[in-house]
């Protein structure tokens, strides 16, 4: 099967510390299947519906990561089994989250998003944004989430020097709070981009199109 190979293939070119998160969004229950056989537990969807549907029909050891703008009416839905929410943008979404997580008796893991890119479409706090939530010490009272780490995504460009800066931002920013805030997840790039986030010290990549094929939608 072409799925395995190519994840066979990426994983002998990273290092061992980066977590691949297949992103499966679009692609049929099969498709993740075969890639479960092989070994692969950690997958990615970015809408609500369809990950609590492939949660539901899938093995149950699967680690289930959020990758998409999460509204917050939508946290219940997955807040009993969602292993890492790597798109938290707002202040307001973590408070939702920390309410899910105690209706759940469980801590949920979480990254915050940093708005790293030119783009005007991609969510995120801006760094100044996350620095004033900490500075507020906003996040101290919420005991059902536990802050991770951080997530990126670099601008839609070909343009490579610009995403080597803006990873190289993120990766300095991310170190800033490393220690004090016992941050270890940087996830930071995807198909097109994995191997500059890599080189700026990203440990989890978010693969969709090299593992799976490329998306219709
Ligand atoms: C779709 C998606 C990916 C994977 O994209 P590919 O280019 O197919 O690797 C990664 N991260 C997020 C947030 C996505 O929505």
């Amino acid at each position: 099967m072409e799925i395995v190979k190519n994840l066979i293939k990426i994983s002998k070119t990273i290092p061992d510390n980066v977590l691949i998160v297949a992103v499966s969004k679009t692609k049929p229950i099969n498709y993740i299947k075969s890639a479960y056989v092989h070994g692969h537990r950690d997958f990615g969807e970015n809408k609500v519906q369809e990950l609590v549907e492939k949660h539901d029909s899938l093995p149950k050891d699967i680690n289930w990561h959020m990758i998409g703008h999460l509204q917050r009416n939508k946290v219940k839905y997955i807040a009993s089994f969602v292993n890492l929410i790597h798109s938290v943008d707002s202040y307001r979404l973590l408070f939702e989250i920390n309410k899910q997580g105690f209706k759940n008796n469980r801590v949920i893991d979480i990254l915050v998003q940093i708005d790293i890119s030119n783009d005007n479409t991609k969510f995120g706090f801006t760094y100044s944004e996350f620095d004033e939530l900490i500075k507020l010490n906003k996040l101290k009272s919420l005991k059902n989430i536990k802050l991770k780490g951080m997530m990126g995504m670099a601008s839609y460009t070909t343009d490579l020097s610009l995403i080597e800066r803006e990873f190289n931002d993120l990766n300095k920013y991310f170190k800033k709070y490393k220690f004090n805030l016992e941050l270890d997840v940087l996830s930071m790039g995807m198909s097109s981009d994995y191997e500059i986030a890599i080189k700026y010290n990203s440990n989890m990549i978010r693969l969709g199109s090299t593992i799976f094929g490329t998306r219709i939608k």
